[in-house]
């Protein structure tokens, strides 16, 4: 940030009184302009044995496979922005059941969250961020074509709580892509 969004003078980059972070300050209208993280929601699409990927069309990580997720909108709860999401991406109308995941993307100031949930027909298309949209069961998952570590992690997560028979919440935080 360069200038004051309120009053658009320039900002200065300093600690204010009472703080221990460097933030960026108007010295005009005395602002502060506070940068917190994102917050990213998505779900696990079932369809019977499957789950609903995208191939996604747009950077950053165009051609690669995702859940349906993206940045969760001010006014919207979580589920929702998941809701949403699944809507806009791959034209699938979906319940969501429960809290699959969050993961803490530190490094680019992100969370993740991710959960369950099914569709309530066996109806999706293409939206406009994704190449294509398809259902696949657990052995034809392109794990070397995901797009994220929260997708990946999310995934595994959700196998493994399938194959012993429980619907856990697992939280983590992730590092760099591989
Ligand atoms: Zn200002």
């Amino acid at each position: 940030m360069n200038y004051c969004s309120l009053c658009g003078e320039a900002v200065v980059t300093r600690i204010p009184p009472g703080d221990n972070r460097q933030r960026h300050v108007c010295d005009d209208c005395g602002a502060v302009h506070y940068v917190n993280p994102k917050m990213v929601v998505g779900a696990v699409v079932e369809w019977g044995e499957e789950i609903l990927l995208c191939r996604r069309a747009i950077e950053p990580r165009q051609g690669y496979w995702t859940v349906p997720a993206g940045f969760l909108e001010v006014g919207e709860t979580l589920e929702q922005g998941a809701a949403r999401e699944a809507l806009e991406e791959a034209e699938a109308d979906i319940v969501i059941r429960d809290l699959l995941s969050v993961i803490n993307v530190t490094r680019v100031g992100q969370v993740h969250v991710m959960f369950r949930a099914h569709l309530e027909q066996p109806e999706f298309g293409a939206g406009e961020e994704s190449l294509e949209v398809a259902l696949f069961a657990q052995a034809e998952i392109p794990w070397r074509e995901l797009a994220f570590p929260s997708v990946r992690f999310t995934l595994e997560r959700y196998y493994q709580d399938r194959a012993a028979g429980v619907q856990g919440v697992h939280i983590t935080e992730v590092g760099r892509w591989r």
